[in-house]
């Protein structure tokens, strides 16, 4: 029998030190509790990690979480640890393998980090069959869908090894699956519709504007002098990226640095730990940047050019305001960001061609709408919003209104 709703309560106080769940973490963890396999879509922050690091430690045997990235497991590796799970990694960079079978085979383990193309392999599914295991959960689960914003093909492979263990539960959990990845991913990874739950995706704090773009520099200046506090500037290329940190370091005297895949490790890492410690500086970055960064004060994200998609905008600007305060996400845009990528969809194989036009169109309809951006962004996640925020660039300054006054300026100035 799944353990009670006290026992419940009472791991999540004594190991978590939290009170009471948040949002739909509670429906998560009860589904999963009763051996239900689910999908879970929260948005960044609303506590993905508990969903299944609370059962692990309910439920007897051993979680399995498969992870993409050695540097994400690597820190919830450190957050389950703090917190006394007994929790381990099998990546290339862990030295202590042999500890780690031995203490997976013992069933001492609570939870096991895995990497996708390891977690496939004929050997790994002979090291699970040699214990007990509680619970498959898939951490960004989005990656085994084509139309997800971040497919990898090791993702595909999952399904084999979940279907050889059909008495364990699946756990999927993204931040950003849109109905056609949802739908694809429920299918990956053999997951019945009714396992679905999907959080709220409106983030209130954050106010959206998106405007065209003419000297970004100066847009940008703009931006940072009106926001006091940290923030992230997103730019296409890493060649914009040492640009824009260095003319922006002069222009407004705050401390501004770069931050791209080009620098070398340790530079970013000396970047990224500068930033997390700040009250005041700006990063200026690729999306190489945002993966995993706690940083609960970020105050403002603006992108110089067009994102990805309505997916990545959503993922990019949800790195403000992470503690509820008021925070802002701009984006400046221009015409040639489109052909751009119009360009560089027509390198893509054919496959991928039309998922890639319909986001470049979702984006191009937020870009251009009149309407709520807000009302906008949350419809494209399947929610059905209020037509107005009240926090958006277009509640607050209504096209019409601006036309006016452009106009009602032209006529005062002739
Ligand atoms: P996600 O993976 O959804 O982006 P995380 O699992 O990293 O989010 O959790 C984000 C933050 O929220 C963490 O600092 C975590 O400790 C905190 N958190 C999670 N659940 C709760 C809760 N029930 N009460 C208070 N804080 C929580
Ligand atoms: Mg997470």
């Amino acid at each position: 029998a799944p353990p009670s709703a006290e026992r419940v309560r009472e791991a999540l106080q004594a190991t978590f030190g939290f009170s009471g769940f948040r949002g739909v973490q509670d429906q998560v963890v009860d589904r999963v509790l009763q051996g239900q396999s689910t999908l879970a879509v929260m948005p960044t922050g609303a506590g993905k990690s508990l969903t299944y690091q609370l059962p692990a430690v309910l439920l007897e045997g051993t979680c399995v979480v498969v992870s993409p990235l050695i540097a994400l497991m690597h820190d919830q590796l450190r957050s389950a640890r703090a917190n006394g799970i007994h929790a381990a990694t099998l990546t290339s960079v862990d030295a202590d393998w042999r500890e780690t079978l031995d203490a997976f085979r013992a069933g001492q383990l609570d939870l096991l980090y895995i990497a996708p193309e390891r977690a496939s392999q004929p050997a790994f599914r002979d090291l699970l069959a040699s214990t007990r295991i509680s619970l498959f959960a898939i951490d960004e689960a989005h990656c085994v869908s084509e139309w997800g914003h971040d497919f990898r093909p090791d993702y595909r492979l999952l399904k084999p090894l979940l279907d050889a263990f059909p008495q364990v539960p699946r756990l999927a959990l993204t931040a950003t699956a849109d109905r056609h990845t949802r739908a694809d991913i429920l299918t990956q990874l053999g997951i019945g519709e009714d396992g679905l739950i999907v959080a709220g995706f409106d983030r209130p704090n954050i106010r959206y504007a998106i405007r065209p773009r003419d000297s970004v520099a100066r847009q940008l200046k703009g931006v940072i002098d009106e926001n006091p506090g940290p923030g992230i500037i997103y730019a296409p290329t890493r060649a914009r990226v040492e640009q824009l940190a260095e003319t922006l370091a002069k222009s407004t005297g705050r401390p501004v640095l770069p931050y791209h895949a080009g620098l070398p490790s340790e530079v970013r890492q000396k970047n990224q730990a500068a930033f997390v410690a700040s009250e005041d500086m700006v990063m200026v970055a690729t999306v190489a940047f945002g993966m995993g960064i706690d940083k609960p004060d970020v105050r403002f994200v603006a992108h110089a050019g067009i994102p990805k998609s309505i997916e990545g905008y959503y993922q990019e600007t949800g790195r403000a305001g992470r503690d509820g305060d008021p925070s802002v996400a701009v984006m400046f845009w221009g015409a040639d960001d489109f052909a751009r990528a119009r360009m560089r969809l027509a390198e893509v194989d054919e496959a991928r061609q039309q998922s890639e036009r319909q986001r470049l169109e979702s984006l191009a309809g937020l870009i251009e709408t009149a309407d709520c951006r807000r009302a906008v962004l949350l419809r494209h996640f399947g929610e059905e919003p209020p037509a107005k925020c009240g926090n958006c660039d277009t509640c607050l300054e209504p096209v019409d209104v601006i036309d006016a006054t452009t106009l009602a300026q032209k006529l005062l100035s002739a």
